[in-house]
């Protein structure tokens, strides 16, 4: 364990757990952000959403491989652990738990956590083994911190109601809070994966929030789901994106299909690719 200013660095669960027990015995209430480093304004808006909801605030920085593809881009996704912890310690976080894959998952780990329910479609359509990675790595992450609330942004908004799902389903007792998207000037949501992208991909990814806010107005005035998606698919590729891999109105509450008029509170949410960047956003419609 080391210290950096006031952040202690853990990479073991038993440490971790050492600290976690400090904290409840000092009567202190835990909050937990887990996220996969390379930090930005929009995770340190969920430590401070955290900050509010306990006394001591928990994040982990875990690149997790179990939820990439072999084709995906675990080997190059951006690692700056010395930065985030500046970052965290800014931001008030007292523990950062970065363990590395081996005490993650250690030889012989053999569970898997299926969610059903809102897993079902959007993005397991085309990253068909996601959710199965993010639900064990973070059943394991709520089990290790046992936090009195948990913080995920809206930013992967089937990712939270999946989260959701399976808190519920197992008995996780932790409470599951989503935060909004934090998005640049542009309305660009904050990612990691931004800064994948060239100038020129840039300037065309600050163009998916609007089309999205475009579409959600059209379907907020009565036209058909399937009409308002198929409209904000082209627009997207004429505005430059190379492949849509959908653009999809849901109910806000467990992403179910609406089949003609939106007719409760919705969600829309797109993925889309500019080069070898793929990026998603959603928003409420
Ligand atoms: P990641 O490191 O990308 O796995 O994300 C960790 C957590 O930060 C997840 O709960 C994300 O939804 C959340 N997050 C990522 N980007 C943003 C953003 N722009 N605004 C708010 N939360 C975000």
């Amino acid at each position: 364990m080391t210290a950096v200013s006031e952040l202690i660095l853990t990479r073991t669960v038993a440490d971790l757990r050492a600290q976690v027990v400090a904290l409840r015995n000092a009567g202190r209430r835990i909050g937990f952000v887990p996220t996969m480093g390379a930090l930005h304004e929009g995770h340190l808006a969920l430590v401070a959403e955290a900050r509010r909801r306990s006394d001591a605030v928990i994040a982990s920085v875990f690149v997790n491989p179990t939820q990439f593809a072999a084709h995906e881009d675990l080997g190059t996704y951006p690692r700056q652990e010395a930065r985030d912890a500046e970052l965290l310690a800014g931001a008030g976080c007292s523990i950062l738990f970065a363990p590395d894959a081996a005490e993650m998952y250690p030889q012989g780990f053999a569970t898997s956590v299926q969610v059903g329910g809102p897993s079902e479609g959007l993005e397991t359509d085309f990253r068909p083994h996601f959710f199965g990675g993010v639900a064990v790595v973070v059943a394991k992450l709520l089990n290790q911190v046992q936090a009195d609330v948990a913080v995920f942004g809206e930013k992967d908004y089937q990712q939270l109601m999946v989260v959701r799902r399976m808190a519920r389903d197992l008995d996780i007792p932790t409470e599951i809070v989503g935060a909004p998207t934090v998005r640049d000037d542009h309305g660009l949501a904050l990612s990691s994966r931004n800064a994948y992208l060239s100038a020129d991909e840039l300037a065309v990814a600050r163009r998916l929030n609007g089309i999205l806010r475009e579409a959600g107005e059209r379907a907020k005035a009565g036209e058909p789901a399937a009409v308002v998606e198929a409209a904000a698919a082209e627009a997207l590729i004429e505005a430059g994106f190379a492949k849509v891999d959908y653009v999809a109105i849901r109910r806000a509450e467990d992403l179910s299909a609406f089949s003609g008029a939106v007719d409760a509170p919705a969600r829309i949410l797109a993925a889309a690719w500019l080069g070898k960047t793929r990026l998603i956003d959603n928003l409420a419609a």
